[in-house]
């Protein structure tokens, strides 16, 4: 249906009504950016040009974004991008959006590496598993001068995305994005490469819970980034058996966790031996978020 001009007062009222409708979390906020996406113009421009008649092909353009924001289609894919850790990632349909939560563990690495003395001297490597759209790969890149990080992922989206992101923040050179499952694009590199550090936020939703979870996750989000099997465990269980051939002595393991599930996290990896001082971080909200765990090879 065609619609008429209109200003940007009315577009504003009905981005609100709509998003309202379908029960968004945060109608005022998203039909700001929304608008403000679809005139090209930043958010400020709409308070100060309430008056502004838009024309009806613009017009037609912005509701067709509301209608489909309203069925829960995450706005960032709308938008294209999402800020994590002050940088901005690309981001799109069959990739996970970054979450401010997972700045948790990356901020946390940053101060592992900050720390201690042998990580903050040399060149060390790190190993990012499920690289998604690239945020821990090249939020560690980009804070952490020295450091090479090799980063892997399954899907064939993610790694056209990451890689895309890799080149925006100027971060190739010290950036390997390789393609396939958990360790073994590792292996094939056919190299004898040992890592400092290896991090991973896997998939960690118990399968049955994905339909339970917010409507912009089940339905649009890709299942690949967020299945973790029947108890949302097994990317934990196969990185923590995997990575002892892949860790420095005295290296460290980092995970992102789910609120619940740090006593597993502990116990699977007390489960190897080798694995020690294993502590948990909570996120911002004051939930257990992220899990790291020093390794020591026991001769
Ligand atoms: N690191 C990104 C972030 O924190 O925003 C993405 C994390 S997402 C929860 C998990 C990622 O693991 C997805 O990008 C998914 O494609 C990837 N993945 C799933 N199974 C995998 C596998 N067997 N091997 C490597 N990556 C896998
Ligand atoms: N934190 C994400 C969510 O709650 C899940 C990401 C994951 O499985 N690693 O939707």
């Amino acid at each position: 249906m065609r619609k008429n001009n209109m200003t940007i007062q009315q577009l504003f009222e009905e981005g609100i009504k709509v998003l309202e409708e379908g029960n968004i979390q945060n109608p005022m906020l998203d039909t700001q950016l929304l608008l403000s996406y679809a005139l090209d113009v930043d958010k400020v421009y709409i308070y100060t040009h309430r008056d502004r008649i838009i024309e009806g092909e613009t017009v037609d353009n912005f509701l067709s974004l509301l209608n489909k924001r309203k069925t829960g289609y995450p706005l960032q894919y709308i938008l294209g991008d999402q800020e994590f850790m002050g940088l901005n990632f690309k981001v799109g349909e069959g990739v996970l959006v970054p979450r401010p939560d997972t700045e948790t563990l990356v901020e946390w690495i940053i101060e592992v590496v900050k720390s201690k003395e042998k990580f903050n001297k040399n060149t060390i490597n790190i190993l990012d598993i499920g690289t998604g759209s690239g945020a821990i790969t090249l939020s560690l890149a980009y804070y952490l001068e020295n450091a090479r990080i090799y980063s892997v992922d399954i899907s064939e989206k993610a790694h056209k995305i990451a890689k895309v992101n890799t080149k925006k923040l100027g971060l190739e050179s010290r950036v390997t994005l390789l393609k396939g499952n958990l360790f073994e694009p590792i292996k094939e590199l056919n190299k004898d490469i040992k890592f400092d550090i290896i991090v991973s936020n896997p998939p960690y939703i118990p399968s049955d819970d994905i339909d339970t979870l917010q409507k912009e996750v089940s339905k649009y989000e890709p299942r690949l980034a967020l299945d973790g099997g029947a108890d949302g465990l097994d990317f934990y269980r196969k990185i923590i058996l995997g990575s002892p051939e892949y860790l420095k002595n005295k290296g460290v393991l980092g995970f992102e966790i789910g609120y619940n599930q740090g006593s597993d996290l502990k116990r699977l990896l007390e489960e190897i031996e080798g694995f020690n001082n294993i502590r948990i971080r909570k996120d911002l909200a004051g939930k257990e978020r992220a899990v790291i765990a020093n390794w020591e090879k026991s001769n």
